[in-house]
């Protein structure tokens, strides 16, 4: 788009329009172009290397769900108006699912009958459905949005505890993985109690929540949360940081100096809620002793298409996107200078082979457009690296080699600009 789009009123959804990355296909609900769609995908990607890693099965449940499951739990009239409610042709009322509790814990209670089956962690990334009352920050709060949610099994309490930190160990990873810092804060944890639920907020100005943490979460490097363990997870617990609504200053054990006062993009949530699902919903095993347990229960969400808004609201600037090369839809962005100009053409075709023959991801833009035209564009989709072919480098056999990020260019033979890349992947 060159125009601003005036709908928008936050940078990662003006820029996500301008971009052509999604497109509105009713309120909160978007049609992901092709290049929005590989930084879904991308993101998707590593959430689920991440959880895979953590011990997480993948599997994949359907978007619609039976009344009848809700009911057994009792959320089926709690839920609202946020759930999108449906009646099929025999009259039978269906759902769209805004969460998957009671269907992940119904699939268990048929399937799993001993407690030497558990552990166990089922996830899947699906769309889910929210009758928000306000969509607003085009796919931040969506209607129609894309989850990762995983759901732990445990014979005991402590055996969930480990469930829950395992998967506090993936999400530090995730974040960092994603060029994100995230700051994980105690949140609710509902009837339960204990201190069992958090959510792991981006900083950035436009976020809904208001937190309070400690500084000292700031001094945390994306290299020191790629190797998280249980350890890391108990100092960060250590540490304070509380959203607004449970913030009390006059007993905030942080002082005043330390203490760091931001807008936070909730992105990831864990939560243990014991027997809430399995209780009601006849999920037990038998345990060794030959009694039937319900089992306990954790659920463990991310916000996959919420990402793709907060890692540009963390990562942008006023020319457009700057994407961690993690999640970048290319690597490089390969700029024909001169459309017209054969002999630079065929410099420009023959790079673009090569780079596709060493597997580097790359736009290529042979558009009969003006150097400022594409310069803007590549600055605008924010891919990391520019490599720029004009008639005058080609006669000097050199290419024009440029980071996104910092804005530093030089002039490189296409052979050391092909190394580099290829190096970094
Ligand atoms: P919020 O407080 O932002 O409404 P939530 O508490 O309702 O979130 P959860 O039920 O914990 O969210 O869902 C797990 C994750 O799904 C959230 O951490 C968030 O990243 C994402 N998410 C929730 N609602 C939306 C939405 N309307 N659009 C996009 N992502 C969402
Ligand atoms: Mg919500």
């Amino acid at each position: 788009m060159k125009e601003t789009p005036t709908e928008a009123q936050i940078a990662s959804h003006r820029l996500m329009l301008r971009a052509g990355m999604i497109r509105q296909s009713s309120a909160g609900i978007y049609s992901w172009l092709p290049m929005g769609f590989r930084v879904l995908r991308n993101i998707e990607q590593i959430v689920r290397e991440e959880q895979d890693r953590a011990g997480a099965q993948e599997m994949l449940m359907p978007t619609i769900q039976s009344a009848e499951l809700w009911r057994k739990s009792g959320r089926y009239d709690d839920y609202g108006k946020e759930m999108l409610r449906i009646i099929d042709r025999g009259e039978r009322e269906l759902l769209y699912g805004p969460t998957n509790e009671e269907l992940i814990t119904d699939i268990f209670a048929s399937s799993v009958r001993s407690y030497r089956d558990l552990p166990k962690n089922l996830y899947h990334i699906q769309w889910k459905f929210r009758d928000e009352i306000r969509p607003r920050f085009g796919v931040m709060r969506g209607r129609e949005f894309l989850m990762k949610d995983a759901y732990s099994f445990d014979l005991e309490k402590e055996g969930a505890e480990q469930s829950y930190l395992k998967m506090f160990v993936a999400y530090l990873r995730t974040f960092a993985r994603l060029g994100l810092r995230a700051v994980p804060v105690q949140a609710d944890p509902g009837a339960i109690g204990g201190n069992m639920s958090h959510e792991f907020h981006i900083l950035a100005d436009t976020g809904e929540s208001d937190l309070y943490f400690d500084a000292a979460f700031e001094e945390y490097t994306a290299e020191q949360m790629l190797k998280a363990d249980f350890g890391m997870v108990k100092d960060l617990r250590g540490l304070y940081a509380a959203a607004d609504e449970k913030h009390d200053a006059a007993n905030c054990p942080v002082p005043d100096g330390q203490l760091r006062q931001r807008k936070g993009i909730e992105v990831g949530h864990i939560f243990y809620f014991g027997t809430k699902y399995s209780a009601p919903m006849g999920a037990a095993v038998t345990s060794s002793t030959g009694e039937q347990v319900n089992v306990e229960m954790g659920s463990y969400g991310i916000g996959v298409s919420r990402l793709v808004g907060a890692i540009i609201e963390a990562s942008h600037d006023e020319k457009g996107i700057i994407w961690p090369e993690s999640v970048a839809p290319w690597k490089a962005a390969l700029i024909n200078l001169r459309y017209g100009d054969a002999e630079c053409t065929a410099a420009a075709d023959g790079l673009y082979e090569k780079f596709q023959n060493a597997g580097v991801a790359t736009l290529y833009d042979d558009r009969d457009e003006r150097p400022g035209v594409k310069f803007a564009d590549a600055d605008l989709i924010g891919i990391p690296w520019h490599v720029t072919v004009g008639p005058r480098g080609v006669k000097a056999g050199v290419v024009e080699f440029k980071n996104r990020a910092t804005g530093e260019t030089v002039e490189i033979t296409p052979e050391a600009a092909l190394n580099r890349l290829a190096v970094k992947a």
